[in-house]
């Protein structure tokens, strides 16, 4: 007997039908194996268990209707459409197919078809745009219920169906069933079989939209849970592979940590303290720790940097220490020169402001280890930067940098056998990092506290025709010797945008203010200037500071007790976030007035109340991920094409983020071929993996 050929590599064209033509298309979308085809799965269920009313169906919504082909039409030009006119008894529709128009040549003047899309009404026309479309035969045993397949324009959903089950009835007859997950698992994590979720997601049944449809989600779900656990997997295994690198020997002087202690003028919070022994730990063992530490903003990340740079220095070795911008790297030194000053440590910055004499001086003494603690921005990674025994490596606001960035800096030790530890510092909760803890096999400590006398900020958002109003409050805030940021988008006018911009602000407010003192902060002022800005906003020469998102991160100034937001509809929600985070450092009320126009949607509008209303980060981003869906939520920047994953989203990421970390040591995942095949079904080896 022929040995049974796994799915995974069973190729495409055992299905009857399939010849290179359909190959190719399925290439395109990623499916190579009979096992690809079967696990791509619908977007959505379609309810066709009712027909629209075409006179209820405004444009723009989905409609479904049963109507027969009068004429169909070609188009000329290179790319041809394929206009149909169709009459479904009450009135004709037009539909529309663009392009690829090879796919639908199957329809016929004459046919009935069932088809359903979006509803456009122009004038007197209605019109569908690529509509899911099928044709009625004489026997008509129609599903009431269909999948829809994101399969751009490769096939028609009809076909694409088509070849779905004949792949599940390739795996049916050969009586292969590709189940990984235990049994005694599933039963108890209430998850359906590979074959029963197959089902539910390919071949929904039933008369009830809502039930086939929360089978669906089951079935999904089942899928997801398989994709993460196998990443899960591989990184696991990746992370007891990285546990071989050894590092330094930290040694925690316990009598030098009390002194140290004694000296901050606040008492750590239970959060700090646990996360600080976290980080002592890793320290004491002699492989390479990696720690991503999370807190909220203000919850006191900068005092752990400074601890853990202090334990690393007093074992006779440096610390580098990476922020995503000047002012922070100047703000770093002084935090951390005001608390190791009586400990006989030298630190230094790395800044665009030194000439290259001090530059080379600083290199140098960084390279025999003079310097023990050098702080900078990505100017850390410059060739030329050489640590004689570099021990540990920080990375403040850790988002901010581009995994390349990253792994450059781990690459400035100096010995071939001894890897520096590495702590990352981050305050949103994005999906990213959740995901860098979960897929890259980091640790994590999550600071959940923050320091006790902090003052909840007062948030409230005020329409553009009530400025007069804010005038007045700002009044009242720099009368009792508060100071302000007034934060907008842009530093000037743009023709294509209506939004407030740092100069007209600036300019505007000298009018209102006449007696105090402003100032602005900008990307297109020089560092040197921003710096000295900063550090006069920071002993209150200056009480009203415009400036645009560079005070973004980190800037910590306690007497600051109000931040005004221009155009706040314009930034994110963990952007705003962070803003807002600027201010309530201190022991006074602080406030944040969150700007916006009148031709603010509703959907927008309540997004800016989840700020009023919410005042934790992780809360927060998981309002904004509800609201806005990932890709909006991470932003272009970070997101890009969801490449992570076959199937499960960076939200499944987040919201099986516990369920993952805790099903990851299940004991029949112990078994190294049931592992191996997990990963391979699941690609993991495949490059486009998580870009941290
Ligand atoms: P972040 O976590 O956003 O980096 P910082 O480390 O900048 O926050 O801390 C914000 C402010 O809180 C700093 O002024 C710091 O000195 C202060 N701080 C840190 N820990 C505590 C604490 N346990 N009690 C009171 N204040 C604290
Ligand atoms: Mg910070």
């Amino acid at each position: 007997m022929e040995p049974k050929k796994k799915l995974e590599t069973t190729e495409l064209e055992v299905l009857h039908g399939v010849g290179p033509k359909t190959k190719t298309s399925l290439y395109s979308l990623g499916i190579r194996s009979i096992l690809d085809i079967l696990l791509f799965l619908p977007s959505f269920l379609i309810d066709k268990t009712q027909l629209s009313d075409i006179k209820k169906v405004n444009s723009g919504e989905k409609a479904l209707f049963i109507g027969t082909i009068i004429t169909i039409f070609k188009t000329r030009g290179a790319k041809p459409s394929l206009i149909l006119k169709v009459d479904i008894g009450s009135s004709i529709l037009q539909i529309r197919f663009l392009n690829k128009i090879i796919v639908y040549s199957y329809l016929k003047k004459g046919d009935k078809i069932r088809f359903s899309g979006i509803l456009y009404r122009r004038n007197n026309l209605c019109e569908m745009i690529h509509p899911e479309t099928e044709v009625i035969k004489n026997n008509p045993k129609l599903e009431l219920i269909t999948p829809y397949y994101k399969i751009k324009k490769y096939f028609s959903q009809n076909k694409f169906r088509q070849i779905i089950k004949k792949a599940f009835m390739h795996m049916d007859g050969k009586n292969l069933l590709p189940e990984i997950l235990d049994s005694n698992f599933l039963l108890k994590s209430k998850l359906p079989n590979f074959l029963k979720a197959l089902r539910d997601c390919h071949f929904p049944s039933g008369k009830e939209f809502d039930n086939a449809d929360e089978n669906f989600n089951h079935a999904r779900k089942r899928f997801v849970i398989e994709e993460l656990l196998a990443q899960k997997v591989k990184l696991s295994d990746a992370h007891s592979l990285l546990e071989t690198h050894q590092s330094y020997p930290i040694t925690i002087d316990k009598y030098e940590e009390k002194k140290l202690l004694e000296k901050l003028d606040f008492l750590l919070t239970n959060s700090q303290k646990e996360a600080l022994l976290d980080i002592k730990k890793s320290f004491l063992s002699r492989t390479q720790s990696m720690r991503l530490i999370q807190g909220d903003v203000g919850s006191g990340k900068t005092i752990l940097a400074i601890l853990a740079c202090f334990y690393v220095v007093k074992s006779g070795f440096q610390a580098a220490v990476m922020v995503p911008t000047e002012i922070l790297c100047g703000q770093h030194l002084k935090s951390f020169n005001s608390i190791l000053k009586s400990f006989d440590v030298t630190i230094e910055t790395l800044q665009s402001k030194h000439s290259a004499a001090k530059k080379k001086e600083i290199l140098s003494e960084v390279n025999n280890g003079h310097i023990q603690i050098l702080i900078g921005t990505h100017s850390l990674i410059q060739k030329d930067v050489r640590f004689s025994k570099l021990g540990l490596i920080i990375i403040d606001e850790q988002h901010k940098f581009g995994v390349q960035q990253r792994t450059l800096l781990t690459e400035k030790h100096n010995s071939n056998l001894l890897y520096p530890h590495q702590i990352f510092l981050s305050a949103t909760p994005i999906p990213r990092s959740l995901s860098l803890v979960l897929y890259q096999g980091l640790d994590y400590t999550v600071i959940n506290e923050l320091p006790k006398n902090r003052k909840n900020v007062i948030t409230t958002l005020i329409n553009n025709s009530s400025r007069e109003k804010l005038y007045k409050e700002i009044e009242k805030i720099l009368y009792e010797e508060g100071q302000v940021y007034w934060v907008c988008s842009c530093i000037d006018h743009t023709e294509t945008l209506e939004a407030e911009y740092v100069k007209g602000i600036y300019e505007n407010l000298k009018l209102k203010f006449p007696d105090r003192n402003i100032s602005c902060l900008h990307g297109r002022v020089t560092p040197e200037q921003n710096n000295k800005t900063l550090l006069d906003f920071s002993i209150g020469k200056i009480q009203l500071l415009v400036c645009t998102t560079m005070i973004e991160v980190g800037v910590d100034v306690e007497n600051a007790t109000c931040i005004v937001i221009e155009d706040s509809d314009r930034f994110g929600l963990s952007q705003l976030h962070q803003l807002r985070g600027r201010v309530g450092r201190g022991s006074k009320d602080s406030f944040c007035y969150l700007i916006y126009k009148d031709n603010l949607n509703d959907k927008a509008l309540k997004r800016l109340q989840v700020m009023k209303d919410r005042n934790n980060g992780f809360k927060i981003a998981e309002e904004d991920l509800k609201l806005r869906g990932a890709g909006d939520y991470l932003g272009v920047k970070q997101s890009g094409e969801n490449k992570n994953f076959k199937i499960a989203s960076a939200e499944d990421a987040i919201n099986n983020f516990d369920f993952i970390k805790k099903i990851g040591n299940e004991t029949f995942l112990v078994d190294t071929n049931k592992r191996k095949e997990l990963i391979s079904r699941w690609d993991v080896t495949r490059e486009s993996r998580i870009n941290i």
